[in-house]
């Protein structure tokens, strides 16, 4: 097994624990359920940037999209596992 060293970002401000024991507290789990979030305010802001620039268009800014679910995909894979419950 090769386990090569790992960055562990610290996001500014810690979110309070969760109560709930269903849920695992780790870093990487909670910055999972990102994702779903992550795309949906990108899409939405991806609509909403052609009625204020009228030069651009959706066909143009999609790839935000590819670059968004790639820059939580890297977040996630860097975020620590400490106190991680299989
Ligand atoms: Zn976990």
């Amino acid at each position: 097994m090769s386990q090569g060293p790992t960055p562990t970002p610290q996001p500014t401000g810690t979110p309070p624990p969760q109560p709930s024991g269903k849920y695992c507290p780790c870093t990487r789990c909670r910055s999972r359920g990102l994702m779903g979030p992550a795309i949906l305010i990108t899409v939405g802001v991806l609509f909403l940037i052609p009625q204020f620039v009228h030069r651009l268009d959706f066909g143009d800014l999609w790839p935000v999209i590819l670059i968004v679910i790639g820059a939580v995909k890297l977040f996630e894979y860097g975020a620590s596992t400490e106190g991680h419950r299989g």
